[in-house]
């Protein structure tokens, strides 16, 4: 794993779910890890589980400036960044006709301005030391849409999009998408129609567990500087779509 020992890496999202599954596959591969969500309890308890090589602080993504001072307090920390996981999202689905703005905007907000506010996080850094790695976590729902899901797969095929142009706009920098199909974690738990929230349920009955998700995050990020890995699916077999 001569790839990631002791490289700082950043992961958002890792208070539960893919987050939290990131962040214990990368722990035991030697990683330095500084991780941020909101509930900051759950956080406390990982990092302490797993040691001095993990730490932590509160982060709303959507919030540029505290992006910014997370980033700073990783660095504090660790000294350098070296790659950035924006993995935190939200998915509360509805249909279009119920009009739910809020929820919307809030999809808007975390999955992309989140995902934009971290990559300008990092950015700088990663010019001026001429490397470094973001890998953006998407969804299947980056590459089909689904009723209900208009709004939250549109954030999801921006992230794709997001992910494109930074690997085009720079040489010495990676960038990877990775699409999880249905993932068994609390994304969705925010759903406020009963039926789509029952949908849910039977979407969930074909899933997969989150540490497949961080096996493929672990797998891109341990290439050589030299390789990029763009984009990875990944569903359980036996999804029909
Ligand atoms: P979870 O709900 O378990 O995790 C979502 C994470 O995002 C939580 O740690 C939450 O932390 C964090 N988060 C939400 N809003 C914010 C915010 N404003 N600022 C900081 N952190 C925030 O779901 P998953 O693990 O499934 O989701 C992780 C990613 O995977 C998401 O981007 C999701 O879209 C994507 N994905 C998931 C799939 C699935 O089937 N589960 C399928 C495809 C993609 P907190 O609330 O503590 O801030």
């Amino acid at each position: 794993m001569a790839g990631i020992i002791d490289k700082t890496i950043l992961i958002t999202g890792a208070s539960s779910g893919i987050g939290e599954a990131t962040v214990r596959v990368l722990a035991q591969v030697g990683a330095r890890l500084f991780i941020g969500a909101r509930r900051t309890d759950r956080l406390k308890v990982l990092a302490s589980e797993l040691g001095d090589h993990v730490a932590w602080s509160a982060l709303d993504v959507t919030d540029g400036a505290d992006f910014e001072a997370f980033a700073a307090a990783a660095e504090a920390r660790f000294v350098r960044i070296d790659a950035l996981v924006n993995n935190a999202g939200v998915m509360p689905l509805s249909p279009l006709a119920a009009l739910k703005r809020e929820e919307w905007r809030r999809m808007v907000d975390v999955n992309i301005h989140g995902v934009l506010n971290g990559i300008a996080a990092v950015l700088p850094r990663f010019v001026a030391q001429r490397s470094g790695h973001v890998v953006n976590v998407a969804s299947i729902g980056a590459h089909m849409v689904v009723p209900t899901g208009a709004v939250y797969c549109a954030t999801k095929y921006a992230v794709w999009a997001i992910t494109e142009g930074l690997r085009q706009e720079h040489d010495d920098i990676r960038a990877t998408v990775i699409s999880p199909g249905v993932v068994a974690t609390e994304l969705g738990s925010d759903i406020t129609d009963p039926q789509v929230a029952d949908a849910l349920k039977v979407w969930r009955q074909k899933s997969l567990t989150p540490d497949a998700i961080a096996r493929a995050i672990r797998y891109a990020l341990e290439q050589p500087e030299g390789v990029d890995i763009n984009e990875v699916i990944v569903r359980p077999t036996a999804a029909g779509m």
